[in-house]
């Protein structure tokens, strides 16, 4: 069976299971904790080694400055669409309309979580310490590292030959230890699914099930109309080849809730089953799952209307303009592990004057949305790879798309 049925498999069960026992199927969360350790573990070293070799292997500083350029651009722009669809889509669900939701009180203290400066965001991509930035998994330390150590490689020539093979078979070894982990997969996924279906009952989902369908809407609107025509554009890659490569990330997204976390699978999938270069994927993918989050976005602009809607708050047209600003800016500050969204939504919510509190009406359902947005976010950054990689004319498109 291949990997892609056994993780439907896994989330139907998931689904009996957590009807079946509601709250009580918490026990085996362990189970998805458990996975979630193995992918996690893997991220910092698994960045650091497939970003050096992917940056020595190009050799051409201009090339990379060529990539970064077109990838920041693609990630700004899909995210600014993706907030327009999110606005669009609520205004016309209406979701805040009418209902009756009560507040849920584990809140307060993310109302007063602390934004950083502007200015420290960009100082603080600057590691001052290298280890320290791989034992934290800050991602976009690790980043800079890894660009830094991969130039040099290429500008030292022959004598750095041996630091390159040393990262080029270390990179090997990570990409072996997540092929092995993605055998308990299924498993990981049964136990993150199953508590979160057990936990929320219709009770809870049922007033706020406008508002979800309105992410969700927005959501398959972007994939469909954003990066079905993106990767057909510049991969000449179909659509729906593009989506069932990529699928396992996806559903492990889905499960996890968090982007960065999916990392691993997401790297091996672009590079297995979309042809994406190591090259490419290595620098694209960690980079996204840090500062593109284009579900986030959606989710943003569908609570911001929501939120307006319960307090009978009307929008105007320059409120809105600042949504989409700073909604762009929230989502690349936001980071890819759960929740992080609910967080940067407060920011967005100040932006416009708009009560902070407004959180506190879906922070009650975040997970379920987070679970969606997440996976948007994931499929969003492999889109930009195939896209980048199609404008480069590096898709290895020789070689025949894989089923799974
Ligand atoms: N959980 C999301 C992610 O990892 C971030 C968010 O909360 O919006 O991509």
């Amino acid at each position: 069976m291949n990997l892609i049925t056994q993780i439907f498999i896994a989330f139907l069960l998931a689904i009996i299971l957590g009807i079946i026992f509601n709250e009580s199927i918490s026990v085996i969360a362990p189970l998805g904790d458990l996975f979630l350790r193995l992918i996690k573990f893997i991220i910092a070293p698994l960045i650091l080694s497939t970003l050096v070799v992917g940056v020595s292997s190009t050799g051409d500083p201009k090339q990379l400055g060529r990539i970064g350029l077109k990838t920041i651009s693609y990630y700004l722009l899909t995210t600014a669409v993706a907030i327009i669809i999110g606005l669009g889509v609520a205004f016309l669900l209406s979701p805040g309309k009418g209902v009756d939701v009560s507040v849920s009180d584990d809140t307060a203290e993310v109302a007063d979580q602390q934004q950083q400066s502007v200015v420290d965001t960009f100082l603080n991509i600057i590691p001052e310490n290298p280890f320290d930035a791989l034992a934290s998994g800050n991602i976009l330390q690790i980043i800079f590292f890894a660009l830094f150590i991969g130039l040099a490689i290429t500008f030292v020539g022959e004598k750095a030959q041996p630091v390159y093979r040393f990262f080029d078979a270390f990179a090997e070894v990570m990409y072996k230890i997540t092929a092995i982990i993605m055998y308990v997969a299924p498993i990981g996924i049964l136990g993150l699914v199953a508590p979160v279906i057990g936990e929320y009952g219709l009770s809870v989902l049922l007033p706020l099930l406008k508002v979800i369908l309105a992410a969700v809407i927005a959501c398959i609107l972007h994939a469909v109309l954003v990066y079905s025509s993106a990767v057909k554009i510049y991969g000449k890659i179909s659509p729906l080849s593009f989506f069932k490569g990529i699928s396992p990330a996806a559903l492990v997204a889905f499960s996890t809730a968090s982007s960065a976390g999916t990392l691993p699978v997401t790297l091996k999938n672009t590079q297995e089953n979309l042809c994406v270069p190591n090259k490419i994927s290595s620098f694209v993918l960690p980079l996204g799952a840090t500062i593109n989050m284009d579900g986030t976005a959606i989710y943003q602009g569908t609570a911001v209307v929501f939120i307006a809607q319960f307090y009978g708050l009307d929008l105007s047209f320059i409120q809105l303009l600042t949504v989409v600003v700073t909604t762009v800016l929230a989502s690349i500050g936001t980071a890819g592990v759960p929740g992080a969204g609910l967080i940067m939504l407060t920011m967005v919510l100040s932006s416009v004057n708009m009560p902070v509190e407004g959180i506190a009406l879906i922070a009650g359902v975040d997970r379920i949305l987070d679970m969606f947005r997440t996976t948007l976010n994931v499929v969003g950054d492999a889109s930009a790879t195939v896209v980048v990689a199609g404008s480069e004319k590096e898709l290895r498109v020789d070689e025949p798309l894989k089923d799974s």
